[in-house]
């Protein structure tokens, strides 16, 4: 029997995954186009100065129980990626300069006891929500919830922190269920989470190597310019010289608003479609600082959440329109080489520190200087003395991530903000282009980050295999 020639545009975590599981069917002859130099997307890893790098900054919610391991276990190389579990002990909250284990110690921030009691109530009634009960909390936001129990504004942006380093939104737009969701699977069911041996690149990678084993063809700085339409059904690629590729069926990577408005056309589409389509959101845009140090001058910690203040609102809609502030104090640290020491050379350490940042925020080497030297201030104070120490320091900007993959350089893709969740996710297989399927974060289904890219993967392996996703 001929088998089923397969494009698969874009080799992020969904993308390669998707290549790599349908490749070992042997059903499928399968060629994967990434416009990129390295695989990987929003996940890719790159060396500098002896150093390696993420291009983001990561921590992977259920490690190897999560989406991306299940891709694994399903190829049957569950040990392909090796991963470095992280517990809440080597963890470290820093609120308003207080550091504290979460949630041990939870009361050095100064709520009552009263205060404290309630918090654990919200906590412990949110996250037993019945399963079946969960898509109807998908409609009702984290805060509204939040306000029945908490009266510390201290409280709510504890949490609000959390929702916003999950789905990169902000807590008033966080749906309760997919919260619940999440947190249940990361912090009662798995309690897996972790950082992949070999930096973020070695999970997109694995599920290259694999897709290779099995006959597939990578076509690296090969970006697809169009996915070519005949009658309604996707039939081929072109390539930006010209060349057209006939396929049988194709995927796509690239999210669902530059495939339907620039890869397929929308001229394809009709205009209540294209509505839908340009009403979605992206989560928000992340920088990230990469900071080289020239002894491990961290010793136990592994990763630092870093609350600088109350008004989490305000200056996630400061920093969102473009603002750099003096100091960054609300950001997700995590020691990249106290997780994997092969990181750096040794008698190194490599750190790297995200946050929220506008897509414009960056367009001048004077910006990014300023932001270099926002993210030190921050540092400084979480690390004092880290200053004297600073090797080389390094700035990716949202515009350097859009540059690379596109979507507003956002974090995750289109997000799980009320209304975008449940029933109201972007689909799988395109409604109005036959064979064409959308595998990406955006058409995920549940998950923190890659993992909602993964599990679209899973689900769509699911769909096109007849099989129930894991
Ligand atoms: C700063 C930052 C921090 C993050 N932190 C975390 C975290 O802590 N934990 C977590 O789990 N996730 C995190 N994420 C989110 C996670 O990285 C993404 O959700 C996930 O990687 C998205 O994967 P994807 O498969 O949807 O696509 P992408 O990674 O966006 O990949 C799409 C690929 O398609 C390629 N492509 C696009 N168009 C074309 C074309 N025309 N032809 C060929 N190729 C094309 C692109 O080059 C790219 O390689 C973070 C992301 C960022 C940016």
């Amino acid at each position: 029997m001929s088998r089923i020639k397969t494009a698969v545009i874009g080799s992020g975590i969904a993308g390669s995954g998707i290549a790599a599981l349908l490749a070992r069917t042997g059903d499928y002859e399968v060629d994967l186009y990434e416009a990129n130099g390295i695989v990987g997307g929003r996940f890719a890893t790159v060396m500098h100065q002896g150093f390696r790098l993420d291009i983001g900054c990561h921590m992977i919610a259920n490690g190897p129980r999560g989406a991306m391991g299940k891709i694994l276990d399903l190829l049957g190389e569950p040990e392909a990626v090796r991963w470095r579990h992280v517990s809440m002990e080597e963890s470290i909250f820093f609120f308003k300069g207080t550091p504290l284990h979460f949630p041990s110690e939870i009361d050095r921030i100064g709520f009552t006891q009263e205060e404290l009691g309630r918090l654990m109530q919200f906590f412990s009634d949110t996250l037993s929500i019945p399963e079946k009960d969960l898509p109807a909390w998908d409609d009702r936001s984290l805060v509204d919830r939040m306000e029945g129990y908490l009266r510390d504004p201290r409280a709510r942006t504890l949490f609000g922190y959390l929702s916003s380093i999950y789905f990169v939104v902000h807590d008033d737009e966080t749906p309760v269920g997919e919260w619940a969701r999440c947190s249940r699977e990361m912090m009662v069911e798995n309690l897996s989470g972790g950082y992949p041996i070999g930096g973020t690149g070695a999970i997109p990678r694995a599920y290259v190597e694999i897709f290779e084993r099995h006959g597939g063809r990578l076509h690296l700085a090969c970006p697809v310019r169009r996915i070519l339409v005949e009658d309604g059904r996707a039939c081929g690629i072109e390539l930006p010289d010209g060349t057209r590729r006939p396929y049988d069926l194709v995927i796509s990577n690239a999210g669902l608003k530059p495939t339907v408005g620039k890869l397929v056309g929308r001229q394809n589409y009709p205009e209540t479609f294209l509505e839908k389509v340009d009403g979605y959101t992206h989560s928000l845009a992340w920088g990230v600082a990469k900071v080289a140090l020239d002894e491990p001058v961290i010793r136990d910690t592994v990763f630092v959440l870093c609350m600088g203040g109350d008004d989490l609102n305000d200056r996630m809609k400061e920093l969102e329109k473009g603002h750099i502030p003096d100091k960054m104090d609300f950001m997700m640290i995590p020691v990249i080489s106290n997780l994997d020491p092969s990181a750096c050379p040794s008698g190194r350490q490599l750190l790297v520190a995200g946050g929220v940042a506008g897509l414009r925020s960056c367009s001048t080497s004077a910006e990014r200087e300023k932001w270099k030297q926002a993210y030190l201030r921050g540092l400084e104070e979480v690390f004092p003395g880290i200053g004297r120490h600073v090797l080389w320091m390094e700035y990716t900007s949202p515009g350097d991530i859009d540059n690379l993959f596109g979507k507003d350089g956002c974090v995750i893709g289109i997000s799980q903000k009320l209304g975008q969740v449940g029933a109201n996710r972007p689909p799988l297989a395109d409604p109005f282009v036959r064979n064409l399927y959308h595998c990406s974060a955006d058409s995920g289904l549940h998950g923190i980050g890659g993992e909602l890219a993964a599990d679209s993967a899973l689900r769509l392996y699911a769909l096109l295999s007849g099989r129930e996703a894991p």
